[in-house]
C-alpha cells in the first residue's frame, strides 16, 4: 500500500526522499489531475508520497547581488504580491489559473510539471533562470533550458528535488507578455509569450523573447536576440518564423498558433519601435 509522507522540515524531507523514492507533491494542482481516479476511489499513486507544500524553509523571494531567490515552495499568490517580483513574472502569474488555485500552486510545481503551456516557464527562460536541485549531499544549480527536457521530463534524479529558484533581477526597459487561452482565467495556454527589451544610447542593448506551448520545450533562441541590432522587423520575423513549428491538439491547431505568434511578436516589435 502506498505511504504518506509530511516532513517537519526541509531536512526530514531529504532524509526521507534519500530513503526511498517518493511522488514529490506540492499544491497538488497538476497532481492530483494526472493522478485522478474514478470518483470515491484513491488517486492512481504508485509510489510513497512526500509532501513538501509546507515546509516553510522552502517558501521565500529574496534579493540579493543582482539576483532574485525564489524557494520552490513559493505560492503563485505570494509571487504576485511580493514588491521583489518582476513585473513580467507578476503579469504572467495574474493570468494563471484562478485566485484559489494560486493560494496553493507553487512556482516549483509549475517548473517541475514541464507542461509546454506552463505559464512562468518563457518569462523563467528570458530572466535565465537557473534551478536549484538538492538531495541529501548533493546540490547542483542547472539553467531552466538545461532542466526541463520535454513534456513531463526534467533532469532530476529520483532522490532530489528543485530548492530554489534563481532569476536574474534584469529590469527591462519594456516588457511585454501575452497569454491566449479559450477564455480570460482558468484557462490552459494555447499560446504563451514573454519578452524584454533594454536600450543603451538609442540601440537595443538586451532583446529577449520566448514562446510557449507551441514546441516541447519553451522556444527561445540566444543566437538570434544577439544579432536583431543588425535587422530589420521583417527579418527578425522571418528568423522567428523558421523557429516556430507548432503541432495541432485538441486545444488549437499549428496554423492557428503559428498565426498568433508572428502577431504577438509583429505587436512586440512595433512597442520596442515606439519605446525607442
Ligand atoms: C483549474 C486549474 C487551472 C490551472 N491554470 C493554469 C494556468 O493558467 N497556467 C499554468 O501554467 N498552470 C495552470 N494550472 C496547473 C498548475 O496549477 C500549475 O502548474 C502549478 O504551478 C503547479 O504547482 P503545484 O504546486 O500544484 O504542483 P504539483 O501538482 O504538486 O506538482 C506538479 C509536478 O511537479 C513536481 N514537483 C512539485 N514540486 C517539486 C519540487 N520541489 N521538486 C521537484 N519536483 C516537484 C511534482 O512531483 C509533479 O510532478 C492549472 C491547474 C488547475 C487545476
Amino acid at each position: 500500500m502506498v505511504k504518506s509522507f509530511i516532513p517537519g522540515t526541509y531536512e526530514e524531507a531529504l532524509e526521507l526522499l534519500d530513503k526511498n523514492e517518493m511522488i514529490l507533491m506540492a499544491g497538488g494542482t497538476d497532481l492530483m489531475v494526472k493522478k485522478r481516479n474514478w470518483a470515491g476511489l484513491s488517486p492512481l499513486f504508485d509510489k510513497d508520497v512526500l509532501f513538501i507544500s509546507e515546509l516553510r524553509e522552502l517558501k521565500y523571494i529574496r534579493k540579493s547581488g543582482g539576483f532574485i531567490h525564489i524557494g520552490a515552495m513559493t505560492t503563485l499568490e505570494d509571487i504576485l504580491v511580493h514588491r521583489e517580483t518582476p513585473e513580467i513574472l507578476r503579469k504572467a502569474v495574474l493570468l494563471m489559473a484562478s485566485p484559489g488555485i494560486r493560494h496553493i500552486a507553487t512556482l516549483g510545481g509549475n517548473i517541475g510539471n514541464a507542461s509546454p503551456a506552463g505559464d512562468s516557464l518563457p518569462v523563467l527562460y528570458i530572466l535565465d533562470a537557473k534551478i536549484v536541485i538538492d538531495g541529501k549531499g548533493t546540490e547542483r544549480m542547472v539553467p531552466i533550458e538545461e532542466f526541463i527536457l520535454g513534456p513531463g521530463k526534467v533532469y532530476l534524479e529520483s532522490r532530489e528535488m528543485i530548492k530554489e529558484i534563481v532569476i536574474n533581477d534584469v529590469r527591462f526597459d519594456m516588457i511585454h507578455y501575452e497569454k491566449i487561452g479559450g477564455r480570460k482565467s482558468d484557462a490552459i495556454s494555447k499560446i504563451s509569450f514573454a519578452g524584454g527589451i533594454s536600450y543603451k544610447k538609442g540601440r537595443i542593448d538586451e532583446f529577449r523573447c520566448a514562446f510557449g506551448a507551441v514546441a516541447p520545450t519553451v522556444v527561445r533562441s540566444r543566437k538570434l536576440e544577439a544579432s536583431v541590432n543588425g535587422l530589420g522587423a521583417e527579418e527578425i520575423k522571418k528568423s522567428y518564423a523558421e523557429l516556430i513549428r507548432p503541432i495541432d491538439d485538441q486545444r488549437s491547431t499549428a496554423v492557428y498558433r503559428k498565426k498568433v505568434c508572428m502577431n504577438i511578436l509583429d505587436e512586440f516589435l512595433d512597442k520596442a519601435g515606439e519605446y525607442k
